[in-house]
C-alpha cells in the first residue's frame, strides 16, 4: 500500500456516509469530507497532524497570500495530487527504498510483538506479568486491518513514551499537547476537514524560523526511514539535534525502530475497527536505542515553555483535563511580556495575521494525560480564540488572570466546605474531590467566556470594573449551587443539618474575603 496513492484515510462525508480517501481526495467537491472518521479521538489527531504535515512538505504556500486563496477557494484533487506524487516514494508502507515510518533494516531482536502493544496505552511487559493491563485485556486485539496499523504507528511515533530502556520518547516528549486553529461551526469560512487541516499550515516565511537545518536536503533528512536509523546507544550511539536534520522532520519524526510484519495471509475483521480486510496484521518487530531527539527542537503544534537553563519543553497536559483555567496561556500569551512561554507557532501566526479579519476561528486542544510510561487519559477541548488590540493587551491580560485565580480559589471554597459538611473531623477524612473542581468549571465556562467578551469593550472605555463584580455574582452562584447539591448528598446516616448550615455560612465569608473583594473590586464593606 502507498499512502499517498491508496485510499486509507477513514473520513465522513457531507451525506452522513464513511469511506476510505487518499489525501488527494481531502478536497472532493461532490459530498464534501467533513471530517475524519477513525474509533478513537487520539488516531483522528494523529491523522490530522499527518495532513498537516503532509501538506506542509508538498504544497507549502510561499506566501500569506497563497495561503489565504486556498483557505477560501480549495485546490482541486489533481492540484493536490500532482503536488503529492513526486513524494509518493516515501509513503509505502513496504517500500523498495524505505517502508513508512519503519526501520529501514532488518531488527536482530528477539522475535516478534503483538500487535496491541502498538497502542499507546497497551499494558506494558511488567503490567501483564503483575495482572496490570487495565486499558487493554490481553487477547482483546489479535489482528487489525492496514489502515488501523498505519494509524497506530503513526499514533506511536507521533505520541511515544518513555519505554523502558532505550525506547525513545517522540520529539516532543510522551504525549505531547497540541493546538490546532479551526474554524468555529458559526463562522462563515466552512467548519470541514480541509479547513482544519489548511488552518494549520504554515507559508514559506514561517518555515524560515522553524528548528532544523534546511540546507539538509537529502530525502532522509526529511524522512529518516529512507536510510540506516541514526541509533542511539549508550556506546557508539548519536543524538539528533536541529542541526542533524532538514525542519519538516518534525512532521515525520521517528523515534521508535519498528517493522510490521505486513504479509500474513490472515483475513478477517479488524479488531479495532471492524472492517473486513483482506490482510489483517498480528504482529511486528522492534528493538530499542531509535532516534533519540535532542536540544532545542521546536514542533510548530504544540505550545514550548523555556526552563532557567535555556531549555524548550513542549508542553504536556496535566491531570484534571484542560478547562478556561489553560485558556490564556494556551490561546494568546504574550511571550513579550513573559518569554518563559510561547504558543505554538501556528498559533502565534493567526495571533498576527488575525488583526483585520472578520473570521472567527476557535482554538483546538488535545494529548494524554501520561504517567512516565502509562497513558492515564485523552484530553480534548475547543476554546474561542480572540484577537485583543495590542493597546489593551496587558491590561486585558491582567483582568482575565483575576477571573482564573479567583475562579481556582472559589473552587477551593467548594471542595473545604463541602467537606466540612459531611465530616465531623474535615482534616482527617480522605478522598478525591477533584470533581467538585471540574464540576465548579464546567459550571461557569460559558459565563467565563461572556466576560472576557465583556472586558475586551469595556476595558477600552473604562467601565471594566462591572465585568468583575459580575464575575463576582457568576461565582458565588455556581459555588452555592454546587455546594447545596452535594453538602446535601452525603452519607444520611451521617448528615448533621447544623453542620451543614455552618459549612454554608462559611462558604458566604469566603466568598467576601478581604482578599477576593479586593481582587474582583467589590466595594469594602459589601456583604453577604
Ligand atoms: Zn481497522
Amino acid at each position: 500500500m502507498n499512502l499517498i496513492n491508496d485510499p486509507w484515510i477513514p473520513v465522513q462525508l457531507r451525506d452522513g456516509t464513511t469511506k476510505l480517501i487518499t489525501p488527494w481526495q481531502l478536497t472532493v467537491t461532490e459530498n464534501p469530507v467533513v471530517a475524519l472518521d477513525t474509533v478513537r479521538p487520539d488516531f483522528n489527531a494523529a491523522l490530522l497532524q499527518f495532513l498537516i504535515g503532509l501538506l506542509q512538505t508538498a504544497a507549502s504556500p510561499t506566501t500569506e497570500e497563497e495561503w489565504v486563496d486556498w483557505l477560501e477557494t480549495p485546490p482541486t484533487p489533481d492540484d493536490l495530487k500532482d503536488r503529492f506524487t513526486p513524494y509518493s516514494y516515501a509513503f509505502d508502507l513496504q517500500g523498495p527504498h524505505g517502508s513508512f515510518m519503519q526501520d529501514l533494516n532488518t531488527l536482530h531482536n528477539s522475535g516478534f510483538t503483538g500487535i496491541a502493544q502498538l497502542l499507546i496505552e497497551a499494558p506494558g511487559d511488567n503490567a501483564i506479568k503483575n495482572n496490570k493491563d487495565l486499558f487493554i485485556k490481553r487477547g482483546q486485539i489479535d489482528a487489525i486491518c492496514p489502515s488501523c496499523t498505519t494509524i497506530a504507528l503513526l499514533t506511536l511515533q507521533i505520541n511515544a513514551p518513555a519505554g523502558g530502556q532505550g525506547h525513545r520518547t517522540s520529539l516532543r516528549g510522551g504525549g505531547p499537547l497540541s493546538t490546532l486553529v479551526v474554524p468555529d461551526e458559526q463562522a462563515e469560512l466552512p467548519d470541514d476537514l480541509w479547513r482544519r487541516v489548511w488552518l494549520n499550515v504554515l507559508s514559506s516565511s514561517d518555515m524560515v524560523a522553524l528548528s532544523g537545518d534546511e540546507n539538509r536536503l537529502a530525502p532522509a533528512a526529511l524522512f529518516p526511514w529512507l536510510a540506516a536509523t541514526r541509533t542511539s546507544e549508550k556506546t557508539g550511539g548519536q543524538e539528533t539535534t536541529p542541526l542533524d536534520a532538514h525542519p519538516l522532520q518534525m512532521y515525520w519524526a521517528m523515534p521508535r525502530r519498528i517493522r510490521v510484519e505486513w504479509d500474513t495471509g490472515l483475513s478477517g475483521q479488524c479488531d479495532i475497527c471492524n472492517a473486513s480486510a483482506e490482510n489483517l496484521i498480528s504482529q511486528y518487530s522492534t528493538q530499542n536505542y531509535g532516534i533519540n531527539y535532542t536540544g532545542a527542537w521546536r514542533h510548530p503544534l504544540s505550545p514550548y515553555s523555556v526552563t532557567a537553563n535555556g531549555d524548550w519543553l513542549a508542553q504536556h497536559a496535566q491531570p484534571g483535563g484542560l478547562t478556561y483555567q489553560h485558556w490564556l496561556r494556551l490561546a494568546m500569551h504574550d511571550s513579550n511580556q513573559e518569554p518563559t512561554y510561547f504558543n505554538a507557532i501556528t498559533v502565534a501566526r493567526y495571533l498576527r495575521i488575525s488583526k483585520d479579519w472578520e473570521e472567527s476561528l476557535r482554538l483546538h486542544v488535545f494529548g494524554y494525560d501520561m504517567e512516565n510510561m502509562k497513558a492515564r487519559c485523552w484530553y480534548e477541548a475547543t476554546f474561542p480564540l480572540l484577537t485583543v488590540h495590542e493597546a489593551i493587551r496587558f491590561e486585558f491580560s491582567k483582568r482575565v488572570q483575576t477571573l482564573t485565580e479567583t475562579a481556582g480559589e472559589f473552587a477551593g471554597f467548594v471542595r473545604s466546605t463541602v467537606k466540612d459538611a459531611w465530616f465531623k473531623r474535615p482534616k482527617e477524612a480522605k478522598g478525591d474531590l477533584s470533581f467538585l473542581t471540574k464540576s465548579f468549571y464546567q459550571n461557569t465556562e460559558t459565563d467565563f467566556f461572556s466576560a472576557v467578551r465583556e472586558l475586551q469593550i469595556k476595558l477600552a472605555n473604562g467601565t471594566d470594573r462591572e465585568v468583575l463584580n459580575d464575575w463576582h455574582q457568576t461565582l458565588l452562584k455556581a459555588a452555592v449551587t454546587i455546594f447545596d447539591y452535594w453538602a446535601a448528598s452525603g452519607d444520611i446516616a451521617q448528615a448533621n443539618p447544623r453542620r451543614v448550615a455552618l459549612a454554608r455560612n462559611k462558604l458566604f465569608q469566603l466568598a467576601y474575603s478581604n482578599k477576593i473583594k479586593q481582587a474582583l473590586q467589590l466595594p469594602p464593606k459589601s456583604k453577604p
